[in-house]
């Protein structure tokens, strides 16, 4: 070891430099959550339970969506529609229950695919933390997108940016 290297002064300066140039570089982080980060046309975040048109309940709990899931992180519970409540559900058997585990989720998409009436999909959102596991434990009114009928604001902001092509179809 040299006497100047001994002394640090060659390695503080080096380090400096270093922190030198990351000053006038573009910045890796961003003040979240002031400020967001546009996601890809693909991100898939957190899921959403789809009306149709007329704001009836499209799920039809048929469970494809939990027996495609490979981490086993939906469940739910199927009753009968009655008569009269043919304009809240669209099919003839719903879900009374519908729950997903976030924490369990690995956000692949595949409940999404499986399901054969454009129940269920994933949002351009993600699940907000939370103090406790129990709270990450999402029941169907947490998922439910808001009735177009009723609350139309809302309901095309819970949209977001789907495709186009996803929307009202089938
Ligand atoms: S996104 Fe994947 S892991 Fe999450 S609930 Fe759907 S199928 Fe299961
Ligand atoms: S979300 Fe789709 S796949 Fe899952 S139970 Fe409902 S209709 Fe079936």
């Amino acid at each position: 070891m040299t006497w100047i290297e001994r002394i640090y002064i060659w390695n503080i300066l080096k380090g400096m430099m270093i922190t030198l140039r990351h000053l006038f570089k573009r910045k890796a982080t961003i003040n979240f959550p002031e400020q967001k980060r546009s996601f890809s046309s693909v991100f898939r975040g957190l899921h959403v339970l789809n009306r149709d048109e007329e704001g009836r309940e499209r799920c039809t709990a048929c469970g494809l969506c939990a027996v495609a899931c490979p981490a086993e992180a939906i469940t739910m519970e199927a009753a009968e529609r009655l008569p009269g409540e043919e304009q809240l559900y669209r099919e003839e058997k719903y879900a009374a229950k519908y729950e997903i585990n976030m924490l369990r989720c690995i956000f692949c998409g595949l409940c999404e695919e499986a399901c054969p009436k454009d129940a269920i999909y994933l949002s351009q959102t993600f699940a907000p933390s939370n103090y406790s596991r129990k709270g990450f434990i999402y029941k169907k009114d947490d998922m439910l997108i808001p009735n177009p009928l009723t609350e139309p604001e809302t309901y095309k902001k819970a949209l977001g940016e789907r495709p186009a092509k996803m929307i009202g179809n089938q």
